[in-house]
């Protein structure tokens, strides 16, 4: 069974502590973005035919700063809740709805596939405009030199704009 899904047959009742590991390819993840292995440690909840999963999930992903443009690696946790029943113990409409909410999975008994919601876990915890840090500098909007090395002499700037920028003071 491949990583990130569970065997159920072999899942006993109550409470198990379950680890998981897996490349990123093994989430449909881009492998130059999530570089290392993505880890999971999971409390499992097994109750007849009811599972619920809560743990954290741990990686390393690698995002461009939308401020300087350099790459940056960032490790990312997120939390990670499943809670799957089992398909055909309930009425189909009600299945569905459930599903569709994306708070309720179905299994068959035989295994739990998690690997879809871990991909979505990690994803959301990914900012819409990383930073490289709190007060990354940015590129300069004139030569493109990236501020965070400090001063630069710009060479695009005029012979004024150098005097005031004291770097031939
Ligand atoms: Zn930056
Ligand atoms: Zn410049």
């Amino acid at each position: 069974m491949s990583a990130f899904t569970l065997d159920l047959t072999a899942l006993p009742d109550g409470l198990s502590r379950v680890m998981e590991k897996s490349e990123a390819r093994g989430l449909g993840l881009p492998e130059p973005d999530w570089p290392g292995s993505i880890q999971a440690t999971l409390e499992v909840e097994k109750t007849v035919d009811r599972i619920s999963v809560r743990g954290m999930l741990e990686a390393r992903a690698r995002l461009e700063c939308g401020c300087c443009l350099t790459f940056f690696e960032r490790s990312v946790r997120a939390d990670f809740r499943v809670f799957a029943e089992r398909a055909g113990t309930g009425p189909r409409r009600d299945e569905e709805a459930l599903a569709r909410d994306a708070y309720m999975k179905f299994h068959d008994g035989r295994r739990l596939d998690l690997r879809e919601d871990a991909r979505e876990s990690l994803l959301l915890e990914i900012p819409i405009a990383p930073r490289c840090r709190e007060d990354c500098a940015g590129l300069c909007p004139k030569c493109g030199a990236d501020l965070n090395l400090g001063l630069h002499e710009c060479p695009a700037s005029t012979d004024e704009e150098r005097v005031h920028g004291g770097s031939q003071a």
